[in-house]
Order: C-alpha cells, then sequence, then structure tokens
C-alpha cells in the first residue's frame, strides 16, 4: 500500500509537521537537552537491529542500553564510510525494516567517492520540514509565497532520492505544492534563469554555483523580473565577496543553509546571522586529535543523525567538513547551538609549508572572483593538483562558446595564478594549464598528493 494512504504514517507526518518544523523556536534549552537524549536512545536501539552497529558495538563492548544521553555519546565508536561500504546493501539497514520500502541515495561523485545510503520516507519529510524551517525563519510560507528550488536532481542523489523516487510518486508534487517551482542546478544556467523569471519567486533556494551564475547573467541583462526576498545558498562555501555580489545584482538577503547527504540538513542562518544548528535533528560534535575543541575553534566533525529507519548515521567522521562551534546564544531565543564558521571539507585542501592548511573557504573566493571581478563564467571545470609542498598545478577547462567573449583566457590564467600565488606564498610555483576535460573519475577536485601523516598542521584557513 502507497503508506501515504496510511492514515496511521499520515497521522504521524501530521503529528511532526505541527511539532517538528518550529520546535527550536518553542522549546526550552533544558527540554531539548532532553529531547536529545531521548533521541539518542532510541536511535541507538535501532542501531542495534543493524548488523553493522551490532558489530561494531560488540567490538566497542557496549549494548544499546549503555547509551542513557548525549553524555554517553563518547562511548560509541566512530563509522566510517569505508564500514558503510563494506556493510552494504543488507548490512546498512535495520532486519526490522523491509528494505523495499527504503529508497537509496548516494553523496556526490564530485569527490570521486560515492557512498550509497538508504533513507526511508519519514526522514524525506523530516527532510522537507527542516527546509521548511529556514524558510519560516524568513516569514516565508510554502503555501502563500512563491518558492524557487533548484534541487541536484541527477540521478542518484539525495534529492532526486527525495523529491522524484520518494515523493513524487506517492504525493502529485505540482499539484500539491503549486507555489514551489523545482529545478535542476545540473541545467544550463541559461535555460534555468528563464524558469525562474517567469515564475517570479519570492524565496530561491539553491547551490552557491550555480546561483553565482544566475547573478552573472542577470548583470548581463536576463532575467529582469526576478526580485526574490530572500536567496537560501547551499552547498559549498560561500564566501563574503561572492555574497555580497549576489545580494547586490538580485536586491535580495542571502542567507546559508548547511546540510550534508549523510545527515540531512545541519544547519541555517538565522535573521540576526547566526549560524545555528539544527540540534533536534542531528548532533553534530568538533573534535581535534580526538578531542572536543574550544568554542571559535575549528575542528573536524562528527554527527550524529536522530531520525529515520533508513540507514543509522551515529557518530560517522567522513563528512570531513572542518567547522568551529560557538558558545552562547543568539538574540532570536532559539534554543540549540551555534557554529562560528564553516571551513569546508578537509580531503579538499592544500598544505602550506608553514603548517598552515588552506581548506575550501580560503581558495573559493579566487574563483568567485572571475565571476564577480572579471565578470565571467568561462571557465567551465578546473582541477587542483598540488604535487609537493612547492609545486600546485591547476587545470582550466575553457568553455568553447565563450572563448572570445570578455577576458582574454591568457588574463583569466593570470588572474588564477596570482590569486594561489598569494595564497600559497613566494616559494610555491604555481602552473596553470588548459586541458580539453579534467578528470575526476579518480579523486576530486583539489587533490594534494603530499604525505598527510607526517605533515604538522598549525592552523586551518
Ligand atoms: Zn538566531
Amino acid at each position: 500500500m502507497n503508506p501515504f494512504y496510511n492514515p496511521v504514517f499520515l497521522g504521524k507526518i501530521l503529528k511532526r509537521y505541527f511539532v517538528d518544523v518550529d520546535r527550536l523556536d518553542r522549546i526550552s534549552e533544558d527540554a531539548l537537552h532532553r529531547y536529545q537524549d531521548q533521541q539518542l536512545r532510541r536511535v541507538v536501539r535501532f542501531a542495534g537491529t543493524v548488523p553493522l552497529y551490532r558489530e561494531t558495538f560488540k567490538m566497542a563492548g557496549i549494548q544499546p542500553s549503555d547509551i542513557k544521553g548525549i553524555g554517553d555519546l563518547h562511548k560509541l565508536p566512530f563509522v566510517t564510510k569505508e564500514d558503510l561500504k563494506r556493510h552494504y546493501p543488507g548490512g546498512i539497514v535495520s532486519s526490522q525494516v523491509n528494505k523495499e520500502s527504503l529508497i537509496e541515495v548516494s553523496t556526490s561523485g564530485t569527490t570521486g567517492k560515492v557512498l550509497p545510503l538508504y533513507v526511508d520516507l519519514l526522514d524525506i519529510v523530516m527532510g522537507l520540514f527542516a527546509y521548511m524551517r529556514t524558510i519560516h525563519e524568513y516569514d516565508m510560507s510554502i503555501w502563500k509565497n512563491r518558492i524557487t528550488i533548484i534541487g541536484d536532481f541527477a540521478p542518484h542523489t539525495a534529492e532526486s532520492g527525495y523529491v522524484t523516487r520518494g515523493l513524487q510518486p506517492r504525493f502529485n508534487l505540482t499539484k500539491m505544492f503549486k507555489n514551489i517551482q523545482w529545478l535542476n542546478t545540473n541545467d544550463d544556467p541559461k535555460k534555468v534563469i528563464v524558469a525562474i523569471n517567469e515564475f517570479q519567486p519570492e524565496f530561491i533556494g539553491g547551490y552557491v554555483g550555480m546561483l553565482g551564475h544566475l547573478a552573472l547573467l542577470k548583470e548581463t541583462g536576463l532575467g529582469e523580473n526576478i526580485s526574490p526576498q530572500y536567496v537560501a545558498a547551499t552547498g559549498s562555501v560561500l564566501d563574503s565577496y561572492l555574497k555580497s555580489y549576489m545580494e547586490k545584482t538580485f536586491q535580495t538577503k542571502v542567507f546559508e543553509v548547511y546540510g550534508a547527504t549523510e545527515s540531512g540538513l545541519i544547519g541555517y542562518q538565522c535573521k540576526q546571522g547566526s549560524y545555528h544548528l539544527m540540534s533536534d535533528l542531528v548532533y553534530p560534535e568538533f573534535l581535534r586529535n580526538g578531542h572536543p575543541v574550544e568554542s571559535g575553534d575549528a575542528g573536524e566533525m562528527i554527527i550524529t543523525k536522530f531520525h529515520g529507519r533508513g540507514t543509522p548515521i551515529l557518530r560517522y567522521n567522513a563528512i570531513n567538513d572542518i567547522v568551529a562551534p560557538l558558545q552562547g546564544t543568539c538574540s532570536c531565543g532559539k534554543a540549540g547551538s551555534l557554529i562560528k564558521k564553516i571551513y569546508g571539507r578537509n580531503d579538499l585542501a592544500l598544505y602550506r609549508s608553514d603548517g598552515t592548511v588552506l581548506l575550501p573557504s580560503a581558495f573559493s573566493e579566487i574563483y568567485s572572483k572571475l565571476l564577480y571581478e572579471l565578470r565571467t563564467n568561462k571557465v567551465r571545470n578546473t582541477k587542483i593538483i598540488q604535487h609537493d609542498i612547492s609545486s600546485l598545478e591547476i587545470q582550466v577547462v575553457i568553455d568553447e562558446t565563450l572563448r572570445t567573449t570578455g577576458p582574454s583566457v591568457e588574463e583569466i590564467f593570470e588572474f588564477l595564478r596570482k590569486g594561489f600565488q598569494d595564497k600559497m606564498g613566494s616559494d610555491v610555483t604555481v602552473t596553470i594549464k588548459e586541458t580539453a576535460s579534467v578528470d575526476t573519475s579518480q579523486g576530486p577536485r583539489i587533490v594534494s598528493l603530499i604525505d598527510k601523516k607526517n605533515y604538522v598542521i598549525s592552523r586551518y584557513v
């Protein structure tokens, strides 16, 4: 039976809608802690029915009943990407759940390491509610305001798992959510901007790269009717220059939403600009050398997800983001924890001879400057290879249709070379090469071949 016709399931959804969407605005800090303890106990008990976790719990010598709350979380072993891959498919789902009722999604292939896992329908609904929470924060309603969502609807992604394979066959989405326009971030930005221009949304949610392209196109005169009140940017680090360029071009306010395939949404910026964690849906820890970092210090994020009956995510250590937590509260009064800064992925880092590790937040601005300073989107693709501590190679694919318009290829190359030279220091040789395509099948777009085991990190930038 279609679960959306099942009254028990519908009842669960309605209850969740009223209880979950704005929980952080109503709940006290104490009540949130009790809720987190209870959710953790539930998810650990459930994980005990999943072969992967049964095995790792046994190896660590713990029983699900040993975990009474967040205070016991550190007793659980970390779960790695390899653990999940090794037990896929049968070993990452509960013996109590019919695997046919689950939906398979996988992490993005751009890093070269694809990880398949399962979500259930309640997970999908929670994902939707979490996104609605960010929309509510800006006084928008999915029933009243026109909302454009530019998702990653490539066949394998979480978004197509959620929307195309999860919700669409059960609801008629376009009929149900008349005010939501669904667009695909893998489409040509020119096609996307035409569609948005017709729809005239009050709110646009999309990936940083696509939003940057749209801003550039808007500046050239396309999309003249697009003037959203808010734009939500997600997917990668948004540097402040690109953010203000987008705000100026669209005459709007841009805020950030942070999430990952494995965990769902993790955080979002409130109206005051503070970065709040979705502390009722996920519990991130921030560790350096295995110990929690101080407020304001950068640490590796370990994530635990509270909801769903697909693949449990408990102390998962492979989102690979470096994030600084922040102690304190925000004047908006939301319960839960704050973060100070998201630095980006530490498996996409470059290493300087002085111990400084450059994370994506440090060099993404070199590329975004191509947009807002040189006004060009001629660079179609790029790959950055650090061969050793003193040599860096940048491969660039130029868009043939744009080759002769705007700044010359030489000018762009010099701009990139200088950008990386400034970041890496004068003792590094930076080479720029034009290539017909970049090979991302063997690994991510940013590869550092230096020996990380013997590298001593002094700071993250
Ligand atoms: Zn706030």
